[in-house]
């Protein structure tokens, strides 16, 4: 067994619902970046009366001579259900 399959515990079901995944295309150059939240690791929990929130922030910057940041907000349910998602300087493709 090598590193990455005991740090990753080998491929089981649940390792796929670790990471959200998703992209953005950026407004400026119509660069296509790849994002991914660790649910286990990047939600900030909110609480709220009609149940707790679980928000991810995140800052894309492109590889082109581009400086053109993309904030990226999602929130999820305590389910690690996608709730709602923005992105300012970009738009998500997917
Ligand atoms: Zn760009």
């Amino acid at each position: 067994m090598n590193l990455l399959q005991k740090l990753f515990g080998g491929s089981s079901a649940k390792s796929e619902q670790r990471y959200y995944t998703f992209s953005v295309k950026c407004n400026r150059c119509g660069e296509v970046i790849e994002g991914h939240v660790d649910l286990n690791n990047d939600l900030s929990v909110e609480y709220g009366e009609g149940g707790d929130v679980f928000q991810a922030h995140k800052t894309l910057i492109g590889e082109n001579r581009c400086f053109q940041r993309m904030e990226v907000e999602l929130k999820f349910t305590s389910a690690r259900e996608l709730i709602e998602r923005q992105v300012t300087g970009g738009q998500f493709v997917s």
